[in-house]
């Protein structure tokens, strides 16, 4: 058992992301990403035994050329022949999904029905699926999908305030994303905190370059930040978040923008990175607020400030507390980022243990609060692994 290997796909509009991971002991034994596919820069690097390899694409490499070469660096690295399975993170599961499942024609129907929903990642996500199944047809591929966690969420917490037929008919409500990372984040905040799972009251916040908080009530997700898109909730790195939906006549009819327009100034040009006029990375805009950029200190604020009333919202749907998550590239880097967070939550009695604030950083976890209550806690998160794992579980349910 100890030598089942799953590679792991996660397959966005030009990149794929891979690994092949051991579910039962989390070892990783290859990792890499392809990015800039459809480009002239087209390229794909990986480690593997601590090596790192970088390798030039075709220009205009597709996904099914960057898998090509997936299963080229597999073969001569005799990698295939542990591998029991092919687990894929797919973005949007709309209501169909509930939890991750073994992919046939049926299921790859509907996360192609559910394209409407997600019109850049699921067929980005179908290409990996299909590219994979001819790769490795002896292999079963299972869907791990971003949504499926917060199917728990109640109606009070889906439903946006619009005609009741646009989510009869259309779908149109809030489905959640990142649910895979906050699912790991938060088994792993309970034992931390040595109790059960079904006995923890948490909000997570991931924050990378996308960025969501999520409450998570004994083990199942009761609301969270990101909506029918990524785009609702908290600022992020290029996304606007939440913003009034008035807005958009705003853009159209006073500045005569388009909806394509729109949609790339609230998802690409937007957040960190339209605030700041300067980065949508957080260790960018860090360095720059210590050079004294005030407009990198204005981003990182609103940052913040939106984050903290998030976080305190979620006590509403949670009753009670005992942690929050930080987690994601800015959640498990930033010490400056959780600072401020936490004393704008000086409500909630939290008290900033500085030492512990700063070792809890580049993979390390930890508690970073000293006070009595609801504590805060550093946990890197393991996409991945969660995706592995799933892929384990049903492969031995199947048999
Ligand atoms: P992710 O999407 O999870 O890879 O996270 C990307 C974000 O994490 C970017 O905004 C990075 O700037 C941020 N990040 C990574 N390392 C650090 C760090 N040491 N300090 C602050 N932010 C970081």
């Amino acid at each position: 058992m100890s030598q089942q290997h799953v590679l792991v796909l996660n397959c966005g509009s030009s990149s794929l992301k891979f690994a092949i991971l051991n579910p039962h002991t989390a070892t990783v034994v290859l990792s890499g990403l392809a990015e800039c596919l459809g480009s002239d820069t087209a390229r794909l690097s990986y480690r593997f035994n601590n090596i790192k390899t970088a390798i030039n694409l075709a220009p205009k490499a597709s996904h099914q050329q960057a898998i090509a070469t997936l299963v080229d660096i597999i073969k001569e690295n005799d990698l295939a022949q542990h591998l029991v399975a092919v687990g894929h993170r797919v973005v949007h599961g709309g209501e169909h999904f509930t939890r991750s499942v073994i992919i046939d024609a049926a299921i790859k129907k509907v996360i192609a029905q559910t394209a409407n929903l997600a019109p850049l990642h699921n067929p980005a996500n179908l290409i990996g699926i299909e590219a994979a199944e001819l790769a490795f047809a002896n292999l079963p591929q299972i869907a791990v999908f971003d949504t499926a966690f917060h199917q728990t969420m109640s109606a009070e917490a889906y439903l946006y305030a619009l005609p009741y037929s646009l989510y009869e008919k259309e779908g149109v409500r809030r489905y959640g994303f990142h649910g895979t990372s906050h699912f790991y984040v938060a088994q792993q905040a309970a034992t931390m905190l040595k109790k059960s799972i079904t006995d923890s009251y948490l909000i997570s916040a991931h924050l990378g370059n996308g960025c969501s908080v999520c409450a998570i009530k004994q083990g199942q997700s009761v609301d969270t930040s990101m909506g029918l898109t990524p785009l609702e909730g908290v600022v992020m790195g290029t996304r606007s978040g939440d913003i009034d939906p008035g807005l958009f006549s705003f853009l159209t009819q006073q500045l005569g923008y388009s909806a394509v327009t729109i949609d790339t100034l609230l998802n690409k040009e937007s957040g960190l990175l339209g605030l700041s006029q300067l980065s949508n990375d957080c260790r960018t805009l860090e360095e720059a607020h210590y050079a004294g950029n005030l407009q990198a200190t204005l981003a990182l604020d609103v940052f913040c400030y939106r984050l903290a009333k998030q976080i305190a919202a979620y006590v509403v749907p949670l009753g009670e507390l005992d942690a929050i998550i930080f987690t994601g590239g800015i959640g498990e880097n930033s010490s400056l980022i959780r600072e401020k967070v936490l004393t704008l939550l000086r409500f909630f009695g939290f008290t900033l243990d500085n030492d512990a604030n700063l070792a809890a950083r580049f993979g390390q976890s930890g508690v970073i609060t000293a006070n009595e209550g609801p504590c805060a806690l550093v946990i890197p998160t393991n996409e991945e692994l969660v995706i592995a794992q799933d892929a384990a579980q049903l492969i031995k349910e199947a048999n």
